[in-house]
């Protein structure tokens, strides 16, 4: 066999593959039909098209294989994994990832827990790098550029929440970085525990350099999972809110709202985070073990935002929040938790959830966190160590965030 396209001559069967599953009228050419960029003149036209399409998609760069970590099962540990990334399409950026954090939910997902899991899986959503290569239309990023991808890479773009800039509420397909699919719902996607990703550039956010880039990658799950509920129910100054768990979410969460200029205090059951709840801004600390003290704060905040994944009362934690309150959820137990009537009905309070943001509200969570210089507390690791520090978050043994350096070896 012998194809030439655009000049190159290639004999490799993989790149062949790629041709055929990248270019939806290969399926008329035979393995050794000649192609070429320039008419031959005995080659049909729909050859030329063919070759057009290959040039346009930059069908050389779909070699691209990604050293990855990843889960083969819900039993195993991750391992070391080479990913094939797709070619760069005409709007997409090819990252080369720098760093990306350890999410709770990664180890759910990687585990089997939410029921959802298909494998080879490659976790991470809080992805930041550098721009490696710019599709053909691609308008927002230059080669060299710092960008971040969060949970999200590709949405219906169709939908009200689409056209409403709240693509993580898609009625239609959501892409979801990893563990999901792509727009075509059968191509799945794979997340930041690898060397490089392809995302399309709508969404892809701008990542200012003067920050630790470092603890950026967080922000940009923990991060916008806090700031997005603080900012719909609009918390600022005057009001007292609570910060149920002081974790990767809690201490994002006691950031936000401190800068915010809200009274916050930080409602948990161990008191050795005190010390590193004052640190972190807050002005109080509510030890939730103790009654007396639960007690007294009887209809004291006007929002609390529950970051807590374990199994806890939602009722005591309703009790401390004032008529029209709100309690907000964003940490996901793993057993629905009950609430009774009279908890929200006297006096009148709100239970309500939260998931990531928008794209354009993550750009704005990451310019106010370069302007007012905020980042996440992270401890750092190799992708060799991802294993044991799986264990360590489950024993909550990380301050706040573990993050992977993923050129460290
Ligand atoms: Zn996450
Ligand atoms: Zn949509």
């Amino acid at each position: 066999m012998r194809i030439i396209i655009g000049g190159v001559p290639l004999r490799k069967d993989e790149l062949w593959q790629a041709a055929l599953s990248s270019i939806h009228r290969l399926e008329r050419i035979d393995k050794g039909d000649v192609l070429s960029s320039r008419p031959l003149p005995l080659m049909p036209k729909q050859y030329y098209a063919s070759v057009a399409q290959i040039e346009q998609r930059n069908l050389f760069g779909a070699a691209m294989k990604a050293q990855a970590y990843a889960a083969l099962s819900a039993t195993t540990p991750l391992e070391p994994f080479e990913l094939q990334r797709r070619d760069v399409r005409p709007s997409d950026v090819l990252i080369e990832i720098l760093y990306c954090g350890v999410c709770h939910s990664d180890i759910h997902q990687a585990r089997g827990e939410w029921g959802n899991s298909v494998y080879p899986m490659v976790p991470g959503h809080e992805i930041v790098g550098r721009v490696a290569k710019v599709g053909g239309s691609a308008k927002k990023f230059s080669v060299g550029d710092l960008v971040g991808v969060g949970c999200m890479v590709d949405s219906c773009r169709a939908c009200p929440s689409c056209k409403g800039g709240e693509e993580q509420y898609c009625g239609g397909h959501l892409s979801l970085t990893y563990n999901s699919t792509e727009q075509d719902q059968k191509t799945p996607t794979h997340g930041g525990y690898s060397s490089h990703i392809v995302v399309d550039e709508s969404f892809v956010l701008r990542v200012d350099p003067k920050l630790d880039l470092r603890a950026v990658a967080p922000l940009l799950c923990a991060g916008i999972t806090t700031y997005s509920p603080l900012k719909h129910w609009k918390i600022g100054e005057g009001h007292k809110v609570g910060v149920l768990g002081l974790g990767g979410l809690g201490h994002m969460a006691v950031k936000f709202a401190v800068a915010f200029g809200a009274e916050v205090t930080v409602i948990s059951t161990s008191r050795s985070k005190e010390a590193d709840a004052r640190r972190l801004g807050a002005h109080h600390f509510l030890l939730s073990t103790e009654q007396d003290q639960v007690a007294k704060a009887s209809c004291r905040f006007d929002f609390v935002l529950d970051t807590v994944s374990g199994s806890h009362d939602l009722n005591a934690v309703l009790g401390m929040i004032k008529l029209n309150g709100n309690l907000v959820l964003v940490g996901v137990p793993t057993e629905a938790p009950p609430i009774h009537p009279f908890s929200i009905i006297m006096p009148r309070r709100s239970v309500s959830g939260s998931a990531i943001g928008g794209i354009r509200e993550t750009q704005e969570m990451l310019d106010f966190c370069a302007s007012r210089d905020i980042v996440s507390d992270v401890e750092m690791i190799r992708m060799s160590q991802i294993n044991e520090a799986y264990e360590r978050v489950l024993k909550g043994d990380v301050r706040y965030r573990f993050v992977i350096d993923v050129a460290a070896r």
